[in-house]
């Protein structure tokens, strides 16, 4: 699962962070479709204490998830 990473001393989540991420990432996979089921991936970014937001996807099947996934982590390397 790909991870956001930030500088976070307070240990809180930062809904401008994660609306920032949520935005860059969406336009980058918002073209993106199943070949084999037409269907676009829903996620979701979920904020684990202290520093790190999880980017939780939701596909139609494995094969389209490890694609998108790896368009997400190439975005964010
Ligand atoms: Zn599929």
């Amino acid at each position: 699962m790909n991870k956001i990473v930030f500088q976070n001393p307070d240990g809180q989540p930062k809904p401008a962070i994660k609306q920032t991420y949520t935005s860059i990432i969406s336009a980058s996979i918002s073209e993106m479709k199943c070949e084999t089921h037409d269907k676009s991936i829903e996620f979701e970014l979920v904020f684990q204490a202290p520093n790190i937001y999880f980017v939780e996807t939701t596909a139609c099947c494995d094969e389209f998830k490890s694609i998108v996934e790896d368009q997400i982590a190439r975005m964010l390397s």
